[in-house]
């Protein structure tokens, strides 16, 4: 399950507030960040879940995307959540890249917490095995660096992660790089990159999967 990250449009449908698990109310989605030059995320997320989609395909996976195109407005969290259930997805990664300082770069994963009785219980040791292993081997098949300004590249686990708390399966988030940043910018604007990047992502997928 490939679920790039928000949408195209901005609408009070999206803006609707919808229960995120854990307590956690928010926003159905948002547009997302953009690069200061105005490359958005959700076009982003979406050619490198698209390219990513193609080589696990290559490979013999099956692909389900949380959503088909990078036009309109895409489904809310839960929505992606539940097509990942619906589809009993052996692995749910949301593809992001995050809007953080201007002087940090580099990537990071987020995962639901241990024992959180109101999280994802049965897969929370699964997430965190696939966190581990898009952690290290997508920092190995990439070069990217750890972030900068998330301690050792994993996410503090706090649960607010709409996706993570409601998906019932392995499930991870990846924050590819930092748009904010002017270098991880310029990752995010280069389509080899870009393909660096998916290809990253299906490694530490391959890994998970295969171990
Ligand atoms: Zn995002």
């Amino acid at each position: 399950m490939l679920d790039p990250g928000h949408n195209l449009n901005n609408s009070s449908s999206i803006n609707q507030t919808v229960y995120a698990g854990n307590g956690v109310y928010k926003a159905c989605d948002t547009t997302g960040t953009s690069t200061n030059a105005g490359y958005p995320e959700h076009a982003f997320t979406f050619d490198v879940a698209t390219r990513a989609a193609a080589l696990l395909r290559a490979e013999g996976a099956t692909v389900v995307m949380t959503r088909p195109n990078d036009s309109g407005i895409g489904p809310c969290i839960t929505t992606r959540a539940q097509i990942g259930n619906d589809a009993h997805a052996n692995a749910f990664i949301a593809i992001h890249a995050d809007g953080g300082p201007a002087d940090g770069h580099g990537f990071f994963v987020m995962q639901p917490p241990l024992n959180n009785p109101n999280i994802n219980v049965p897969a929370s040791a699964q997430s965190r095995a696939l966190a581990t292993d898009m952690h290290d081997t997508f920092h190995a098949s990439t070069g990217m660096p750890y972030s900068t300004y998330i301690a050792n590249g994993y996410y503090p686990d706090d649960g607010v992660t709409g996706t993570i708390n409601l998906s019932h399966g392995p499930v991870i988030t990846i924050e590819c790089l930092n748009m904010r940043n002017a270098s991880d910018a310029g990752i995010a604007t280069d389509p080899a990159w870009r393909q660096r990047i998916a290809a990253g992502i299906v490694a530490g997928l391959t890994t998970f999967l295969t171990a």
